[in-house]
């Protein structure tokens, strides 16, 4: 069902495992991913330690549709399921094995709305940071789950299952990895990203001989809250990604009238205006530093 290439160095070091499209409609990360495999097949690349794991469509009905997902987000309850029910459970069964089995992994998507690459870490000063600063981008933020438990009406044992994507469950077995945003679906740079970010990779694990890598810095936000769009409910201004907002400011209304303002000075993060009702509408974050 899924098409997953391997590549093993002679000598020992990590288990990289890099995914692509976990999210159907996003091209960066199996077009990226699919030059890289091209160029160790022509010998250009070659890996001298450790070991790659590529799976550059992981939801491969989505990524030919060119939809997010067919039945479910995969990337939310990422965990075996003994009785798949839709589409999305067989493909948890494949991947779950995969994480399992990685000691890093870089899980390559892109957004709807357009703005910079940016990374989701899981917490501010984990083992991942310092792989994430080589990774060439400005942008980290951590907080995710924490996001949806504090989302209004949230159960938070279904909530944190929920939040529970290829990060989080790779981490429960003791490896480790970012989630990469590369940009906007359909932006061309998003490519330069992504195979940017996979070559950082290999250099940060010195898995290739060959030349060293610069260090980079990044700003950290953490995630406060998730907010889902409901039924005529409205942004008050055009918000971009990673907007700074300071305290007081108003960010939404509900039909009910209800308006979500920030406490603090904050960030707005993924706002995205044509969200479907029920959906992540967008999110507030606070800089960490
Ligand atoms: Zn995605």
């Amino acid at each position: 069902m899924l098409n997953i290439y391997q590549f093993e160095g002679e000598e020992k070091g990590e288990h990289v495992l890099i995914l692509g499209a976990i999210h159907g409609d996003e091209v960066c990360g199996p077009l990226a991913i699919t030059k890289v495999i091209e160029r160790f097949v022509s010998k250009e690349l070659v890996l001298q330690r450790g070991k790659v794991t590529f799976v550059p469509v992981c939801n491969p009905s989505a990524y030919t549709q060119n939809i997010r997902y067919v039945d479910r987000n995969l990337n939310r309850f990422m965990i075996p399921i003994d009785t798949p029910k839709v589409y999305e459970d067989c493909l948890t069964n494949v991947i779950c094995p995969l994480l399992e089995s990685a000691d890093v992994l870089l899980d390559i998507h892109s957004y709807h709305v357009g703005g910079a690459p940016f990374i989701f870490i899981e917490q501010p000063n984990g083992k991942e940071v310092p792989y994430a600063q080589c990774l060439g981008v400005n942008h980290m933020v951590y907080g995710f789950q924490n996001a949806y438990v504090n989302a209004d009406g949230a159960v938070s044992e279904d909530a944190l299952k929920e939040g529970m994507g290829t990060t989080e469950y790779l981490r429960q077995f003791g490896g480790y990895g970012v989630t990469l945003e590369c940009g906007q679906h359909k932006d061309p740079e998003s490519i330069v990203v992504a195979e940017r970010a996979i070559e950082n990779t290999f250099q940060y694990f010195n898995m290739l001989d060959g030349c060293a890598l610069k260090k980079h810095t990044s700003q950290i936000i953490e995630i406060q809250k998730v907010y889902y769009n409901e039924e005529n409910a409205e942004f008050l201004e055009e918000w971009c990604n990673f907007q700074s907002v300071p305290k007081g400011t108003e960010i939404a209304r509900y039909s009910g009238g209800e308006v979500v303002s920030v406490q603090e000075d904050s960030y707005i993060i993924l706002p995205r205006k044509d969200t479907p009702v029920g959906e992540e509408w967008f999110y507030i974050g606070r800089s960490a530093a």
